[in-house]
């Protein structure tokens, strides 16, 4: 049945060949799915509010985090390029081709990641030997849990140290009062193997710019406050500290992290949407053991 349908797409309308089977691909999807239907429906509004016709494309790739042929540019903005399979936008991408690059052997590591649920979490449960998650909830007292997601601030972890191989974040940073201090966490639950891999929001031509502080114990806004979405919160609810710069690099190695660097090569990737990552080693012998040379430039 699917070959005569390849077969009669590819004659009629002479499409390519890959285009075909991803149509294929989606319309066999869309079958499995109509088992959930309220679900897909939802998706699917979802997906066509963000979709621009004229702009609508399939992308040849695979998506990094399920595998699946279903990348897809709904318009031409950063939004619009998601796997409508596992939901995954570019931020979630970019961090999992990251974490597929510095943190080999996924399947035998450790993993901690800053949050506790979305595309990322389902890919770390799939692939990492072990994972372990958090939130941070205001009114939870740390090292508790709150519907069953245990509860941490990354400025005062309550974890030992050495436990993690792998910690990772997606706009996370941005959001910490004392973010300086919650790399040093970070670092202190590390194993000495191990690797930071995160996404900020980051300026590639500048240094960070300070937005707000906590002074006496008071929010001070330095600029124009800047509030982002949040899973947990809602749309617009959480402050950002800052906007990350450069810097950010200097900042790691000075919180115990013995290297780090942005790694820029995967902005040419998904409709040119692809994301800078953070990535912070723990020790060099990290460094040595993935194949990376701390001399090494990896951007472009
Ligand atoms: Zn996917």
């Amino acid at each position: 049945m699917l070959l005569v349908l390849k077969k009669v797409a590819r004659k009629a309308i002479n499409l390519p060949r890959w285009t075909v089977r991803k149509i294929i691909n989606v319309l066999r999807w869309i079958v499995i799915k109509t088992i959930h239907l309220p679900q897909l429906f939802r998706a699917a509004h979802y997906w066509w509010s963000l979709t621009n016709v004229a702009e609508f494309q399939f992308l040849k790739d695979r998506c990094p985090l399920c595998r699946s042929h279903f990348l897809l540019k709904l318009n031409s903005s950063e939004t619009g390029v998601r796997c409508i399979s596992c939901q995954a936008g570019v931020v979630q991408m970019s961090i999992i081709l990251a974490v597929q690059k510095y943190a080999k052997n996924l399947k035998s590591l450790d993993a901690y990641e800053l949050s506790s649920g979305g595309p990322v979490v389902t890919f770390l449960k799939g692939n990492a030997g072990s994972l372990t998650l958090s939130e941070y909830f205001d009114d939870v007292r740390p090292g508790e849990l709150k519907g069953g997601v245990l509860c941490q601030d990354i400025q005062a972890l309550t974890f030992n140290d050495n436990l993690f191989d792998l910690c990772t974040s997606t706009e996370v940073f941005e959001h910490v009062p004392d973010d300086t201090k919650g790399f040093q966490e970070i670092f202190r639950v590390l194993k000495k193997q191990g690797v930071l891999v995160f996404t900020v929001p980051i300026n590639l031509a500048g240094v960070t710019l300070q937005r707000a502080v906590i002074k006496n114990g008071e929010l001070v806004h330095l600029e124009e406050p800047e509030y982002h979405d949040d899973a947990i919160r809602g749309k617009g609810k959480v402050l950002a500290y800052r906007t990350y710069g450069t810097n950010i690099v200097a900042q790691l190695k000075n919180t115990g992290f013995e290297d780090a660097l942005i790694d820029e090569t995967f902005k040419d990737k998904l409709f040119g949407h692809g994301r800078a990552v953070v990535v912070a080693f723990a020790g060099n012998k990290a460094a040595r053991n993935k194949g990376y040379s701390p001399t090494e430039s990896v951007q472009p």
